[in-house]
């Protein structure tokens, strides 16, 4: 069938518009007619050429829409289910099977590859392949082939365009302060980095009943909204340390730490911000090779312990829900963050959510 997709064809051009061609579902594929798709900071890292993932590749992996069709194998879903798409697992690893997808042992390939794990596209453009199931889905797309397991089914009673970046960044913030970091009530927590991830963190360190919560970024705009969403205290790191403002507002560090910039300086003011026995968690990407040092030698007499984070180590067919009715009762509003796009100003969408007038950019078909 013909689609119209937007294309990453190499490092910062802008997605081209195309109509492809898309194979019939293959087994265990779900073909999803796009309802929405978010837009997140990791497809302009992929657009970038930061992975080496090849090009031309249709990009989007936050998609929400309604099941077209199966293939042959497919049990969970069916004609008309509304579903939300997120990250592409092998199932059978050892991580997988003790609940922990996120760290699947093929994580890498499944997701940034542009192929099925058979090494084939769903899609093409007169005859020449383009790669197709970043992240098991391609949301960027009218419609897609979708592997089974990055398809978790919702209710049809909740809008599909709000709910698109559940399957990525909002689930990725919330799950690394509810899951990873298990905030206690009462404590205190900074995030820095006041965009999708971020916000999704903040908002779930209101749900943990968190008392002291801090923002921190180099954008007003960003810090005003934190405030707005519960931030107890904001800071811009242009502007002053925040380590040391941390400390001097906490009296002795915080206990929680999340940092969704992937900036080496950042993640060192972050574990300079730890009280004792704190606990970071880095959830923002940095390029293959990066290095962050850490005194060693100070930092073992704190006792604090330093996560690494994929996808809020969540189980988004269990975890989506769960936010769903967070939001549905007044507690979760990551509706605050977003902002609708026409599937065809996608391009202006990336540019405003990287010169930082919105935070959620989701393209609406
Ligand atoms: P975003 O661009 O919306 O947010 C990043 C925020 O960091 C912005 O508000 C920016 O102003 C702020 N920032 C940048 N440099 C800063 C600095 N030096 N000091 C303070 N603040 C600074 O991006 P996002 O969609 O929220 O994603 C955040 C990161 O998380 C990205 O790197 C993204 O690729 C990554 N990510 C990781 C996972 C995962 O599984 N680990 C999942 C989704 C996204």
């Amino acid at each position: 069938m013909k689609v119209t997709a937007a294309v990453a064809t190499g490092k910062g051009n802008p997605l081209a518009i195309k109509e492809l061609d898309l194979q019939e579902p293959g087994p265990g594929e779900v073909q999803v007619r796009m309802v929405a798709s978010g837009i997140c900071h990791t497809d302009a890292v992929v657009r970038n050429e930061v992975y080496p993932t090849p090009m031309p590749v249709v990009l989007g992996h936050e998609g929400a829409g309604v099941v077209e069709k199966v293939g042959p194998g497919v049990t969970t879903v069916e004609s008309g289910d509304h579903v939300l798409l997120s990250f592409y697992t092998c199932g059978t690893c050892d991580s997988c099977a003790m609940g922990h997808p996120a760290y699947c042992t093929q994580f890498f390939g499944l997701n940034f590859s542009g192929r099925r794990a058979d090494g084939t596209t769903a899609f093409s453009d007169d005859g020449e392949q383009v790669g197709s199931h970043i992240f098991g889905q391609s949301s960027f797309s009218s419609v897609s082939n979708v592997v089974e397991r990055s398809v978790v089914k919702i209710p049809p009673t909740v809008p599909l365009k709000l709910l698109a970046p559940l399957g990525c960044s909002v689930q990725t913030g919330a799950g690394a302060v509810l899951n990873v970091l298990d905030a206690e009530a009462g404590s205190s927590l900074v995030v820095f980095g006041a965009g999708a991830v971020g916000m999704s963190a903040l908002l779930a360190a209101r749900v943990a009943n968190c008392s002291t919560i801090i923002a921190v970024d180099i954008v007003d705009s960003r810090l005003d909204l934190a405030g707005e969403l519960g931030a107890t205290h904001v800071i811009n790191s242009r502007m002053e340390n925040a380590a040391a403002r941390i400390k001097e507002t906490t009296g002795r560090g915080v206990d929680y730490a999340v940092d969704t910039t992937g900036n080496r300086e950042i993640f060192r003011s972050m574990l300079d911000s730890l009280g004792s026995r704190g606990h970071a968690a880095l959830v923002g990407l940095a390029a293959p090779g990066t290095e962050a040092a850490i005194d060693i030698g100070s930092t073992i007499l704190t006792g604090a312990k330093i996560s690494m984070v994929i996808e809020g180590d969540v189980v988004p067919h269990t975890f989506i829900p769960r936010l769903i009715s967070l939001y549905q009762d007044g507690r979760f509003p990551f509706d605050k963050f977003i902002k609708a796009y026409p599937f065809t100003d996608i391009n202006t969408a990336f540019e405003d959510s990287e010169n930082g007038t919105t935070i959620k950019p989701v393209v609406v078909f």
